[in-house]
């Protein structure tokens, strides 16, 4: 099985900020126009009806006095159908806060408007006279084993580039299995039972949860200051937080791609009423995100190495026997036990077991017979191997 895998990488860069400027608003009448387009039916619901020629009529304007290259435009427009079309979901759905608007100063740059060659990015701004030049070669902490630089993204201080390569997805050798919480992440891995600890993520966001409660308390008095504090507290919140699970799944890749084993995850989707009736509400934000960017950073980075990945409904991985798949009830703090066969392990430990045995097709039914030894030999492992890494 082939498929595409993509890295993603920052890097500090002086934008033209003419460009940025200008691309702002161009987006910004974009969407005014575009939302002309956007009519309401009886039922109050939305759709986009924007024809090929109201679409050229609206590129010829905003192309009047226009000096950067043309495809700014298009990706421009582009970008601005994308919001609309995401916020008429959301509206259709009734969740739309408010209408759309174009808030960032980002611009995204198409495969046609930049050339890359023995390292060096060439980047056109105006046509045949003005170009941005990057040489990727002073970045050591960029990929080199790529196919092509998919699209670029242009912030006011930073470039973002897309790294792309085919992959051959192998057969893995083992699977292992995670399960994501509020302070750990609970892996089976090779037979052994490994947490990670998450204290040290918990504790950068209560630190910036801290810092934005007194800023609350500024923005009756100085509205503004208490805004740009707010952004600058939380932007550094979520830059910390990245970098720790960067840290991290950097460190479990490495293990997997030596045991050539691929991962099983909990499908997200389903994960949200197992957190909500037990967490407070802020627990329960910081436990999705820490699930959530985990399971992004460990999927593209192992699908870059050509490890397969596998997500499998959570549903009761926490609440069935993995020995005899009766029911699991509450024993003391974490632990469950389970009220056929008298089984008794920690709720997170009970989750990877069970998500790696549903994750590598085996059913523990179907298994029952060879079931029992295996999961005792796992359970001496357990015992003897509680790892705690501190990043
Ligand atoms: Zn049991």
């Amino acid at each position: 099985m082939k498929e595409v895998a993509i890295k993603s990488y920052k890097i500090p860069i002086e934008s033209p900020k003419d460009l940025i400027e200008a691309y702002f608003e161009a987006k910004k009448k974009a969407l005014e126009e575009i939302m002309n387009h956007v009519p309401y039916s009886r039922s109050g619901k939305v759709h986009l009806s924007l024809k090929a020629e109201d679409r050229k009529k609206l590129r010829n304007n905003l192309l009047k006095d226009w000096k950067y290259s043309k495809h700014y435009i298009d990706s421009a427009i582009n970008s601005v159908i994308g919001l609309v079309k995401g916020w008429i979901k959301l509206h259709n759905r009734r969740k739309a806060k408010s209408k759309p608007e174009i808030t960032r100063k980002t611009v995204y740059i198409k495969s046609t408007l930049f050339t890359y060659k023995n390292g060096k990015l060439k980047i056109s701004i105006e046509p045949n006279k003005r170009y941005l030049e990057v040489d990727l070669t002073r970045y050591d902490y960029l990929p080199k084993d790529f196919d092509v630089i998919g699209g670029l993204l242009l912030t006011e201080s930073e470039l973002i580039i897309n790294f792309k390569k085919s992959v051959k997805i192998l057969k893995p050798r083992d699977w292992a299995s995670f399960d994501v919480n509020l302070t750990n992440v609970t892996a089976l891995i090779n037979g052994r039972i490994v947490r990670y600890d998450l204290r040290q993520l918990y504790h950068v966001h209560r630190v910036y949860e801290e810092k934005r409660r007194s800023v609350q308390k500024l923005s009756k008095h100085k509205p503004k200051t208490a805004e740009r504090l707010m952004q600058k507290y939380s932007r550094r919140e979520k830059n910390r937080a990245k970098d720790f699970t960067h840290k991290l799944t950097t460190k479990i890749v490495r293990e997997l791609k030596e045991l050539q084993s691929g991962a099983i995850l909990e499908n997200l989707k389903n994960i949200k009423d197992r957190v909500l009736n037990r967490s407070k509400k802020l627990n329960r934000k910081l436990s999705k995100w820490n699930a959530r960017t985990f399971q992004f950073m460990l999927g593209y980075k192992l699908r870059w190495l050509g490890l397969p990945v596998k997500y499998i409904d959570p549903k009761n991985s926490s609440k069935k026997c993995p020995v005899c798949s009766g029911r699991l009830s509450a024993y003391r703090g974490r632990l469950m036990k389970c009220e056929k066969c008298g089984f008794i392990k920690d709720r997170d430990i009970i989750a990877v077991l069970n998500l790696q045995m549903w994750g590598s097709g085996v059913t523990p039914k179907a298994l029952l017979g060879h079931l029992s030894p295996m999961i005792g030999k796992q359970l001496i492992d357990l015992r003897s191997s509680m790892n705690v890494y501190q990043p």
